[in-house]
């Protein structure tokens, strides 16, 4: 071990954990430091908003439904810990997804795995995005199913992988809807082409667009009006929705199936009820307070803007993730220490998270980032990215 993570560390690929508390407005303190925050996944701000009052208000609330709002759960939900809130905020969501129904999953790690591993088996081909989430790749790793990595949103690719498989196989294509590392968009519409054309399923994992594209939050999938075309619909309520947790949406027997079959459901102790009341608040803000994502989609526009006007490669985001791409680990590892010494919190995210040669300083917006804070981040980029040569 100790040979392994001196070799992580001659390569700039040693992490570590450093000590950070959430504040106000997307800053927070990191080791002791005060930094504005662009590497959160809580890109509404709604992870803040818990404090004595509104928890008062959430337990009044919630209490009826809820015998006891428990923060032990006390066993797996098919043995003794089925709260009456899971089917109860299950119903509604799945009407707010436009699915039959939905099954809540402690995480979106536990989803992906628990719901790949158990649809799809060692006679099985699965058709997975080259940059899909790693809990994805774990999933099907775990299926033990054949697996056929495309080229990022190459759907030429795609066909051409799908043309050489027999028909008669289980084949399920999976990808996420907004790339994790890249903020790029899966072209969707074409996914759903193809999965009808080659007799194939169709999942899509938005755990980084549930709760800010569509009307009211309800995601990629729904605001392109492709959700009767989706066969698995994977989100997670610890981006957006500021919580923690994840679903499947789809239909009723694909979540009686999984109540039944994926392991990672069933083998689990449930979350706590608490949990889901704290999912339920944050929801009924994701619902009927869209000014939030206005805001977020707006102020991702403008940094990127920004960015690519001072010359920098941003690969190619259409989100609020906007990669700044340098290539080089080291060179990478230097820009975000160099900006965190300037009160920016911006994260390196290197290989084997992205591939070789495409180390990056990943940026997330967050409807809550102040205007006049972005300004200088850009303005502390653009002096680093002059001083490491970084700019194309
Ligand atoms: N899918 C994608 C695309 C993700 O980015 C993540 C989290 N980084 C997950 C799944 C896992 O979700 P969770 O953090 O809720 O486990």
């Amino acid at each position: 071990m100790q040979e392994e993570l001196k070799q992580l560390e001659q390569k700039s690929q040693l992490r570590s954990l450093h000590e950070t508390t959430i504040l106000e407005n997307g800053w927070i303190l990191r080791d002791g430091k005060k930094m504005l925050n662009l590497a959160s996944n809580d890109y509404l701000g709604l992870s803040e908003r818990f404090n004595k009052t509104n928890v008062t208000e959430l337990i009044e609330e919630e209490e009826p439904i809820s015998s006891s709002l428990r923060f032990g759960s006390t066993a797996s939900r098919l043995i003794v810990g089925n709260d009456p809130i899971y089917r109860e905020f299950e119903t509604q969501f799945a009407s707010f997804k436009g699915t039959e129904d939905c099954l809540v999953f402690s995480s979106g790690y536990m989803a992906n795995v628990g719901v790949i591993s158990s649809i799809i088996g060692r006679k099985d081909v699965v058709f997975s995005d080259r940059l899909n989430h790693a809990s994805i790749i774990d999933g099907i790793i775990l299926s033990r199913a054949e697996n056929k990595r495309y080229r990022h949103r190459d759907v030429e690719h795609l066909e051409y992988l799908l043309k050489k498989v027999d028909l008669n196989q289980k084949k399920l294509i999976v990808t996420d809807s907004i790339f994790s590392m890249d903020g790029s968009v899966a072209p969707l519409k074409q996914l759903v082409e193809l999965k009808n054309k080659y007799g194939a399923m169709l999942m899509v994992d938005e755990a980084h667009s549930g709760g800010i594209y569509g009307m009211k939050g309800q995601g990629l999938v729904h605001a392109l009006g492709l959700t009767d075309e989706v066969d698995i619909l994977m989100g997670t309520f610890s981006k957006a929705y500021g919580c923690y947790g994840a679903y499947i949406a789809g239909d009723s027997i694909l979540i009686q199936y999984l109540m039944n079959k994926a392991r990672s459901f069933i083998f689990t102790t449930a979350l706590p009820p608490i949990n889901i009341a704290a999912i339920k608040q944050n929801w009924c803000r994701v619902k009927s307070e869209n000014w939030r994502q206005k805001l977020l989609l707006e102020k991702s526009a403008w940094f990127k803007q920004q960015l690519q006007s001072r010359g920098f490669n941003i690969g190619e985001s259409e989100s609020q993730i906007i990669p700044l791409i340098v290539g080089d680990n080291k060179k990478t590892m230097e820009f975000s220490t160099l900006l965190q010494e300037k009160g920016v919190a911006a994260v390196a995210i290197r290989p084997p998270t992205v591939p070789e040669d495409t180390a990056r300083i990943r940026f997330t917006i967050m409807s809550s980032h102040q205007d006049e804070d972005l300004k200088k981040v850009i303005e502390y980029i653009d002096e680093v990215g002059e001083c490491l040569k970084v700019k194309k």
